[in-house]
Order: structure tokens, then sequence, then C-alpha cells
């Protein structure tokens, strides 16, 4: 702790020091204006040199750029924002009881969950089913409106957003096992079946459509905008 503080210390000393000198900003040059490119799976910055387009490292395809990123990032948002509709306004599942059989659409069940004991779940398929979809869908969005129009600012925030709905993403399954842990509780109670709807077919569609567009997403887009900005590395 006391190295690493005293190193730190060391280090702003140093910039001080840098920064009473006469270079003090540099103009940041993305890797695509001088030819290098960065492996997506390892991380490695190479030029490519005879054996272009592959990473000398782990032998991944290399590209400056997703391949139209933007284009296929906004299909896979409009789509699922499309799909979203009917997730929440078709029956996620058909409860039979001895009375007759009723559909509930997500937020039916929510409502149908909501009791002293029964909320915690209640709030799991509220954030996890409506939620957390819509958000992923807005935060996409606002990325690409911003990325299109050549935005500068709130950078390092905007990467960090992405890498928050790129997270959010790998447990995106989470919503399908709660729904299906949810019905698989209804169908405790006796004389009960539960069986699914049509809305949850489009519900997975949003799922895997929002995940296909994050996949689509090219976070260095966010970047190409701001090539005279200065930093001071410090
Ligand atoms: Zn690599």
């Amino acid at each position: 702790m006391g190295r690493r503080g005293g190193a730190k210390r060391r280090g702003t000393r140093r910039a001080r020091r840098r920064r009473r000198g006469a270079v003090v900003t540099t103009a940041p040059v993305a890797a695509i204006q001088r030819g290098w490119q960065s492996c997506e799976a390892c991380g490695l910055l190479s030029r490519p040199g005879a054996d272009a387009g592959a990473c000398p490292r782990c032998g991944e395809e290399l590209a400056f750029r997703k391949h139209r990123s933007i284009e296929r990032t906004w299909a896979f948002v409009i789509a699922a924002a499309v799909c979203y509709v009917p997730a929440n306004l078709l029956p996620v599942m058909v409860t039979t009881t001895a009375a007759g059989s009723a559909p509930d659409t997500i937020m039916e069940g929510v409502i149908l969950l909501w009791s002293p004991t029964g909320w915690p779940l209640s709030l799991i398929v509220l954030i996890a089913s409506i939620m957390i979809p819509s958000a992923k869908i807005l935060a996409l969005v606002y990325l690409l409106v911003t990325v299109q129009r050549g935005s500068v600012a709130n950078n390092a925030e905007r990467v960090r957003l992405f890498r928050t709905v790129e997270l959010i993403g790998r447990w995106s399954m989470v919503d399908v096992f709660v729904d299906t842990f949810t019905a698989a509780l209804v169908q405790l109670q006796p004389l009960m079946a539960v069986e699914p709807g049509p809305g949850l077919l489009f519900f997975a569609a949003v799922v895997v459509l929002t995940m296909l567009a994050v996949e689509s997403f090219d976070p260095r887009l966010i970047w190409d905008a701001a090539p005279s900005e200065e930093v001071v590395h410090a």
C-alpha cells in the first residue's frame, strides 16, 4: 500500500515537473491514423505486415473498425425495439386452473407476484424483464446517435456505458431463467398448469437482438471524432 502510494506520488511529481516543461499536451492519435490495429481478442497493438489481417500473437482476424458497425447496430437495435412491443403486450405465460385459463403479460406477472412474501421475485422480474432490456435499447440508441453526430463530449463516460451494456448482455439470459423459474414456482400449486405464451418468443428475440447489437457496435468509433482534442498525459 505504502509502496504503491509512493509510486503514485512520484508519478504525479514527475508529471508536475513535465507540466512545467515545454511539452504539456499532445494531440491524441488514433491507432488507425498510424496504421496500427488492435486485436479484439488479446488487445495486442500491431502493424499489419505481410500476414495482413491476423494478430501476430493469437491469430485473431484484425480490422481497423468492425465492418459496417453503425448500420448493423442500428438494424439490430430497431429490430429489438420492434420486438420489445409484442414482448410486453402479448402474454408470456398462460395459466390454466380449474376455473379456466388466463393469459398473463410480463407486467401482469409482476403484479400477480407482488405480495408480502413474493415481492422480491416480483421486483427481480420487473428489473430483469422490463427495465434492463429497455435501458439497453436506450443506451445503444444514445451511443449510435452521439457517434453519428460526431460528438466529442463525455467520451470516457460513453465507453464506460458501452462496457456496462456489454457486461449486462453477458447476463441477459438471466431474464429468461427468471421467467422460467417463476413459471416453475407457480406450477408448484396443485391443479395448475403454466404454458409459455407467444410473448416469450418475442422476449427471447429482444434478448438475442440486443446482444447482437452490442456485438456489432465498435467502441473505437467513439474516439474517431476527437482527433484534435488535447489531453494531458499525467
Ligand atoms: Zn490477438
